[in-house]
């Protein structure tokens, strides 16, 4: 593939597609690296997830690979050329850019960026054995599913705070285990969380263990205090890590302008520091980070791709 794409989109979750679905459509057959990074399975956040009940256009929910699948075949229809290929570097310093991929280097006259974020987790086997049957790291998407139960939230951030508050619309207990005895969250955010009567605390310790993998769901945990060294263990019904994002954003390093935390800075909707380079998706969103806005955002990349290509081709 040697001639010059117009759009070459990086990444395949709902962002991706639905940047690849306008453009495409537009008649740009847009170049979509659908990459393998992630557990060797493109289709982002989504595959990691079971149901997904808030996700317009779905009364009765969806599974979360089955919604990827039907991004993927809406971008294929138009025409989108997809490539099960990680992207390995890029080169945005002249036009037209360059992208490579499995050795090869493919050039664009526009790129749009949606490669997601990866959240944070523990690292210990059993999450991620456990992960979508009880182990979760997104309290809007699969809160609902805990009504009238007990549930853990990990971390000491505003994300753990507004997930353990958000969580007690639900859940019939929860509990915020942070590995300090103090929490990061902004204040008013912390008065909120220890003034409701359904949230306690676990200070100063960790989740050494989730169980019950065998069984494929939550049934306990296992806490280690981290001062002391003491372990316990605990019921729970179910898990939510609140322990940060990481953009996916290595490979821009130096290409674009990154924000402290990595998470690509965009102005004027999807425009990043390089024009005709764009992002959309949660590799530019560390607030919203829903399928819904993800996609939104990638409507927006490809229009914005567009009006750029017919501006420089005059
Ligand atoms: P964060 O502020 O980075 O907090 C992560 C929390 O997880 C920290 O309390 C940290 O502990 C803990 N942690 C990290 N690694 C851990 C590990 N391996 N084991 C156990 N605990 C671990 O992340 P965030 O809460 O997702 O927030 C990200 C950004 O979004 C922040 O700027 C935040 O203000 C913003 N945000 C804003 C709102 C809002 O305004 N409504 C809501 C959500 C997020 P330590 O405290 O010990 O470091």
């Amino acid at each position: 593939m040697n001639e010059i794409q117009d759009v070459i989109i990086i990444g395949s979750g709902p962002a991706g597609f639905t940047a690849a679905v306008y453009a495409a459509r537009a008649n740009l057959k847009p170049l979509l690296f659908e990459g393998l990074a992630k557990g060797g399975q493109p289709g982002g956040q989504l595959m990691l997830t079971t149901e997904v009940e808030n996700y317009p256009g779905f009364p009765k929910g969806i599974m979360g690979p089955e919604l990827m699948d039907l991004f993927r075949k809406q971008a294929e229809r138009f025409g989108t050329i997809l490539l099960q290929q990680d992207v390995t570097s890029v080169d945005f310093s002249k036009r037209p850019f360059r992208v490579t991929s499995d050795g090869k280097e493919y050039s664009g006259k526009s790129v749009i960026i949606a490669t997601g974020a990866s959240a944070n987790w523990l690292g210990i086997p059993s999450e991620k054995a456990l992960q979508g049957y009880g182990v979760s790291a997104c309290a809007t998407c699969d809160g609902f599913f805990f009504k009238g139960k007990e549930v853990m939230v990990v971390g000491g951030g505003d994300s753990a705070v507004e997930e353990a508050t958000f969580l007690t619309k639900f859940a019939s207990k929860v509990t915020l285990v942070h590995r300090r005895d103090a929490l990061r969250a902004s204040k008013i955010m912390q008065d909120r969380a220890t003034s409701n009567p359904k949230i306690d605390f676990i200070w100063d310790s960790t989740i050494t263990e989730i169980k019950d993998p065998s069984q494929k769901k939550v049934t306990s945990v296992v806490l280690k205090n981290l001062k002391t060294g003491a372990t316990s263990e605990r019921k729970t019904d179910g898990v939510f890590m609140a322990i940060g994002h990481t953009p996916n954003s290595e490979l821009f390093k130096n290409q674009i302008e990154l924000d402290a935390k990595g998470y690509i800075c965009v102005t004027e909707g999807s425009k990043t520091s390089v024009p005709g380079v764009f992002a959309c998706g949660d590799v530019q969103d560390f607030k919203y980070r829903q399928a819904i806005t993800a996609a939104g955002s990638g409507c927006m990349a490809a229009l914005d791709a567009e009006r750029f290509l017919e501006a420089s081709h005059g």
